[in-house]
C-alpha cells in the first residue's frame, strides 16, 4: 500500500466531507432537506461518542483486559435505553431554555451563575484537551503504520508534523462550518451531516474488518469463539466493583461530555428523535463492538509479541496483505478522530467564548452591552479564536506528552473528570433544593480530587507530581497520598479517584445545598427546569401548588415591592384559612393578583406573567423579569417626562404671557412715540407761530398778553413732559437720592390735592377724606411721595366720568406700615389692562384725549419702590382704586441706596 496513495485517499475523503457539510448547510439555509434533521442523522451523529480511543482502543483494551471494554458501551446503552428518565428532560430543558452548552445549562440553572459557567468551562477544557491530543496522536500513529509497513510499526515518518497538519485542517473545517453564523439555537446542520457520514464509515470499516477476521481468516463463528477462549490473557474474568464503576463513569460521561451535550441536546431538532435513538444508538454501539473480541483475539494470535494492540485494527489487515481493508480501517479511525475533535472544538469554543471571552470583552466596554452588530462580530471572532485555541492546546499537549503511551489511559481519566459535573446536573434537573453554592462547592471539591488523585498522577511518577508525593503524600501526610486517599489502598487508581471524587462531590453538594438559600432567580430557574414537563404541557389551566405560589410571590415582589407583595399573599392565605405559608393559587386569587400587578405593569403584561408561571406560555421567566424591569423603567421615565412637559407647559405659558405683555407695551410705545412727537410738535408749532406774531408790530396790549400767555402755557406743557421723562429715567436708573424726614401724611395729601386742583375738571369732583386717620407721621421723602399722590388724585380727576364723581382717600396705619387707598367711582381699569397700566407709556383709551403721556403710574410705581413700599391696583373695588403701601420708618436700613 503506497503511502502517497493513502494520503491521496485521505485527502479526497476530507474534501468529500467538506462538500457534504457545505451542501447540507446550503440546503438547511434554504429550508430544504428535512432528512437533514431526521432521527437517523441524529442517531448517527451521536456516534461522536466513539472516538479513536474506542475505534482503535477498544481492541487494545480487549486484548489487555478482556470484556471490560464493554463497560464503555454499557453506560451509554443504559442511559439511552432509559431515555425517558433523564435524556428526555435534558433535551426538553435544553430546548425550552435555549441552552447552548453544558456550562450554559449549569450556569442558567443556578441563577445564571458566572462562577459555575467558568468552572464547568475550565473543567471541560482541561478534561478534553488531552482527549483531543489523543485523537491527533491516533491519526499520526495510524499514518505511521502505513509509512513504515510492518506489523510493529510504531514510529511515524514525522508524527509531530502530521499532528500539526491534522490540527490545522480540523481547525479550518470547524471554523468554516461551526461558526458560519450565530444561529439562535446554535445548530450546525453541515457539521452534523458530516459527522453522520463519518459514523457510517467507521461502522462499515469495523464490521468489514470483523467479517474478514471471522469468516476470512478465522474460519467461521464457532472456530473464532474457540480462538477467543484459547487466547491466553490474564484479564478475562470480570471484577464486579470495577465493572460497576466503569459503567457508571461512561454513563455519566455521555451525559456530561461537552461534545455529547452538543450533538444530543443542542443539535437536537426534534424531541421525538430521542425515542428512536433510544434503541438505535445502543444498536449502533452493539454493532461497533461486535467484532472487537474476535479482532483482539486474532491479533494476539497472529501478530508477533510486542505488537501494539491499540493498532491491531490496522496492523492485522496489513499483515494479512489486505491493503484495501486496512485503508478502510484507517478511514474509520480517521473519521472517529476527526468527528470527535470537530464537535468537541465547537462545544468548547461555545463555552469558552460565552463564559470567558465575551464576559471579559463586554466588561471592558460597558457601553456596548447590547447585542448590536459589532458585538455579534465580536462573538464570532471569539468563537473562531477559541476553536483555534482549543486545537492549539490539543496539539501542544500532544507535542509535550511526546505521543507517549500515557495518552492511552486518557480516555477514562477524562471521563472521570467530566463526570464531576453530574451531581450538579442531575441535582439541577431533579431537585429544586439544589443551590448555586452547593453546586459550586461540590464541583470544586470533585474537580480538585480528580486533578490531585487522577489527572496529575497520570503523567507518571516523574511527571507533574513527584514520586515522593505519590509514595508518601505531600509533606509526609500519609493519608493524603494521591492514589490512596484517607488510607484506602489497593484500589485501581481510576476507581479510587472516581469513588472519592464522586462521594465528596455529591456529599458536599447536598450538604451545602441544604444549608444555603437560593436567590429568587435561581429558585425560578430551578422550578422551570425541575418542572419542565408540567410547564410546557400546554392546556393545564390554573393548578394548585405551593411551588407556583412561591414563584408568583417572587414575581410580585419584584413588581409591587417586597412588603406590599408579602402583605397581599399573607392576606389571601389568611382568607383561605391557611394560617402559615402561601395561599393556594385559586382562579379568584390569580385574578386579584393580576389586577394588582396590572396597576404597575399594564394588564397585558400582568396576564402574561401570571399565565407564564401558572400556565403554558413559552417565555422564559428571566425574559419576563426583564419585561417587568423594563416596564418599571418606562413608567418612571414617562412620569419624569410628564413632569418635564408640565414644567415646559408652564414655562411656555409664562413666555406667552410676557410676550403678549411685551407686544402690548411695544404697541403702546409706538403709539407713544408718534404721540410724543405730535405732542412735542403741537406746542412747538404754536410757540413758533405765536412768537412770530408777537414779533410783528401793531398788536394791542391785550392781544400781546394773550399770545404771550399761550406761548408760556405751551412751554410749561413741554417742560412738564420733559420733566416726567427725565424723572422716570432717573428713577429707573436708581440714581435718585432721597431727602428723608419725618412728615405728617395729612400735610402731604393737602399739598397733593391743592396741586392736582389745576387739573381740568378737578372742581366737579367731591373729595372725601378722613383727616383723623391721615394724622399719622412717617419718615420718607416728602416731595416724592407728594408726587405719587398728585398723580393718583390727578388721574381720578381726569378719568372719573361718573355723573357725580367722588374721590375717597382712605388711610389705615399700624406701627410698621401705612396703607393709603385712592379710590374714585369712575370706570376703573378693565381687567386685561391692569397688568400694564404701571408700565411706562401705557395709556388706555384714545391717545391725547384726556390724559398725559402714560408715564404717571410708571413714575408712581418707581417712587413707591424707592420708598420701600409698593403700589397695586385693587380690582375688587368698583371704580379706579389704587393702594399704596409704605413703611413708616424708612431710612436708616436699606431702601435709600
Ligand atoms: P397718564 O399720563 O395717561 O395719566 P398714567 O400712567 O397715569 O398715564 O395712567 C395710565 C392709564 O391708566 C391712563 O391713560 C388711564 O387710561 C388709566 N387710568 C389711570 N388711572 C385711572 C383711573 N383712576 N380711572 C380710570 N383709568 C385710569
Amino acid at each position: 500500500m503506497p503511502f502517497n496513495l493513502l494520503l491521496a485517499i485521505a485527502l479526497t475523503y476530507v474534501a468529500a466531507l467538506f462538500l457534504i457539510a457545505f451542501l447540507a448547510d446550503r440546503r438547511a439555509q434554504r429550508g430544504q432537506g428535512r432528512w437533514l434533521s431526521s432521527p437517523l442523522v441524529y442517531t448517527l451523529s451521536l456516534s461522536v461518542y466513539c472516538t479513536a480511543w474506542t475505534f482503535y482502543g477498544a481492541v487494545g483494551y480487549a486484548a489487555r483486559s478482556g470484556l471490560e471494554y464493554l463497560t464503555i458501551y454499557l453506560g451509554p446503552t443504559l442511559v439511552f435505553a432509559g431515555w425517558w428518565l433523564i435524556l428526555r428532560k435534558l433535551v426538553r430543558v435544553g430546548r425550552t431554555q435555549r441552552i447552548t452548552s453544558i456550562a450554559d445549562l449549569i450556569s442558567s440553572r443556578y441563577g445564571k451563575s458566572t462562577l459555575l459557567g467558568v468552572m464547568v468551562t475550565l473543567l471541560a477544557v482541561l478534561g478534553t484537551t488531552p482527549y483531543i491530543a489523543l485523537q491527533l496522536q491516533s491519526v499520526a500513529l495510524s499514518l505511521g503504520v502505513f509509512a513504515l509497513p510492518g506489523t510493529t510499526g510504531w514510529v511515524a515518518a514525522d508524527p509531530t508534523a502530521t499532528g500539526l497538519w491534522v490540527a490545522a485542517g480540523l481547525a479550518a473545517f470547524t471554523i468554516l462550518f461551526g461558526t458560519r453564523n450565530l444561529d439562535a439555537n446554535e445548530r450546525h446542520p453541515g457539521v452534523v451531516m458530516a459527522i453522520a457520514v463519518e459514523a457510517v464509515v467507521k461502522l462499515v470499516a469495523l464490521i468489514a474488518l470483523g467479517i474478514f477476521v471471522v469468516w476470512g481468516i478465522g474460519g467461521g463463528v464457532s472456530q473464532t469463539l474457540a480462538r477467543i477462549d484459547a487466547a491466553a490473557h490474564p484479564g478475562w474474568e470480570l471484577a464486579g466493583g470495577r465493572w460497576a464503576g466503569l459503567t457508571f463513569t461512561s454513563a455519566a460521561a455521555i451525559l456530561c461530555l461537552p461534545r455529547m451535550f452538543q450533538v444530543m441536546v443542542v443539535e437536537n431538532a426534534d424531541e421525538a428523535h430521542l425515542a428512536i435513538a433510544g434503541w438505535a444508538f445502543p444498536l449502533y454501539l452493539m454493532l461497533i463492538s461486535l467484532f472487537v473480541l474476535p479482532i483482539a483475539a486474532m491479533g494476539l494470535e497472529r501478530l508477533p509479541d510486542g505488537a501494539n494492540p491499540d493498532l491491531f485494527v490496522l496492523t492485522l489487515p496489513l499483515a494479512e496483505g489486505q491493503g484495501a481493508l486496512a485503508t478502510l480501517a484507517f478511514l474509520g479511525g480517521f473519521s472517529s478522530a476527526t468527528s470527535m475533535v470537530i464537535v468537541a472544538a465547537i462545544a468548547l469554543s461555545t463555552m469558552v467564548s460565552n463564559h470567558i471571552v465575551m464576559p471579559l470583552y463586554l466588561a471592558r466596554r460597558p457601553a456596548g452591552a447590547t447585542m448590536s452588530g459589532d458585538v455579534r462580530a465580536a462573538v464570532l471572532r471569539a468563537r473562531r479564536l477559541s476553536i483555534a485555541g482549543v486545537l492549539l492546546l490539543g496539539y501542544l499537549y500532544y507535542r509535550m506528552s511526546g505521543g507517549s503511551e500515557a495518552l492511552a489511559s486518557i480516555g477514562l481519566i477524562s471521563f472521570v473528570g467530566v463526570a464531576q459535573v453530574l451531581p450538579a446536573l442531575m441535582g439541577g434537573l431533579f431537585w429544586r433544593g439544589a443551590t448555586r453554592t452547593g453546586a459550586a462547592a461540590g464541583l470544586g471539591i470533585g474537580f480538585a480530587v480528580w486533578v490531585y488523585a487522577l489527572f496529575l498522577p497520570s503523567f507518571g511518577p516523574e511527571g507533574l507530581i513527584s514520586a515522593g508525593v505519590l509514595a508518601d503524600g505531600p509533606a509526609g501526610l500519609h493519608w493524603l497520598r494521591p492514589q490512596a486517599l484517607f488510607g484506602i489502598v489497593g484500589l485501581d487508581p481510576v476507581i479510587h479517584a472516581l469513588v472519592w471524587s464522586m462521594l465528596l462531590n455529591i456529599g458536599v453538594f447536598c450538604v451545602v445545598s441544604l444549608a444555603s438559600f437560593p436567590s429568587p432567580l435561581e429558585r425560578l430557574q430551578g422550578a422551570q427546569m425541575v418542572n419542565v414537563f408540567e410547564r410546557t404541557l400546554g392546556a393545564r389551566g390554573w393548578s394548585h401548588g405551593s411551588a407556583e405560589a412561591e414563584d408568583l410571590l417572587t414575581m410580585a415582589q419584584r413588581i409591587l415591592g417586597p412588603s406590599e407583595a408579602r402583605a397581599l399573599f399573607a392576606e389571601e392565605a389568611r382568607a383561605q384559612g391557611k394560617a402559615d405559608g402561601l395561599p393556594d393559587t385559586t382562579p379568584e386569587f390569580l385574578g386579584r393578583l393580576e389586577r394588582k400587578l396590572s396597576g404597575s405593569v399594564g394588564a397585558a403584561t400582568a396576564h402574561a406573567m401570571v399565565a407564564q408561571i401558572t400556565g403554558s406560555a413559552a417565555v422564559q421567566v428571566e425574559d419576563l423579569l426583564r419585561v417587568a424591569d423594563e416596564a418599571q423603567q418606562i413608567m418612571e421615565y414617562s412620569s419624569r417626562l410628564e413632569a418635564q412637559s408640565d414644567e415646559l407647559r408652564r414655562t411656555a405659558k409664562a413666555l406667552r404671557e410676557s410676550n403678549a405683555k411685551l407686544t402690548a407695551i411695544s404697541a403702546q410705545k409706538d403709539a407713544f412715540l408718534s404721540q410724543i412727537s405730535h405732542e412735542l410738535r403741537t406746542p412747538m408749532t404754536s410757540i413758533r407761530a405765536f412768537s412770530e406774531i408777537l414779533r410783528d408790530h401793531g398788536l394791542t396790549a391785550v392781544e400781546r398778553e394773550r399770545y404771550a400767555g399761550i406761548v408760556h402755557d405751551e412751554a410749561i406743557r413741554l417742560t412738564r413732559l420733559l420733566d416726567d421723562l427725565l424723572d422716570l429715567s432717573v428713577l429707573e436708573n436708581a440714581q435718585v437720592s432721597l431727602n428723608l424726614a419725618e412728615v405728617r401724611l395729612v400735610d402731604l395729601i393737602d399739598r397733593a390735592v391743592d396741586a392736582a386742583s389745576a387739573v381740568p375738571g378737578a372742581t366737579r369732583v367731591e373729595v372725601r377724606r378722613d383727616r383723623d386717620a391721615e394724622a399719622v407721621s412717617l419718615v420718607t421723602d416728602a416731595d416724592r411721595l407728594t408726587q405719587v399722590f398728585i398723580n393718583l388724585i390727578g388721574n381720578a380727576y381726569k378719568y372719573c366720568d361718573a355723573a357725580s364723581p367722588v374721590l375717597s382717600v382712605e388711610v389705615v396705619a399700624d406701627a410698621e406700615t401705612i396703607r393709603v387707598d385712592v379710590i374714585d367711582n369712575g370706570p376703573g381699569i378693565p381687567p386685561g389692562a391692569r397688568d400694564i397700566v404701571f408700565e411706562k407709556f401705557s395709556r388706555l383709551g384714545e391717545p391725547g384725549a384726556a390724559g398725559g403721556a402714560g408715564l404717571g403710574l410708571a413714575i408712581c410705581r418707581e417712587i413707591a419702590h424707592r420708598l420701600g413700599g409698593r403700589i397695586v391696583y385693587l380690582p375688587e373695588r368698583e371704580g379706579g382704586a389704587f393702594r399704596l403701601t409704605l413703611p413708616r420708618g424708612l431710612g436708616l436700613a436699606d431702601a435709600a441706596e
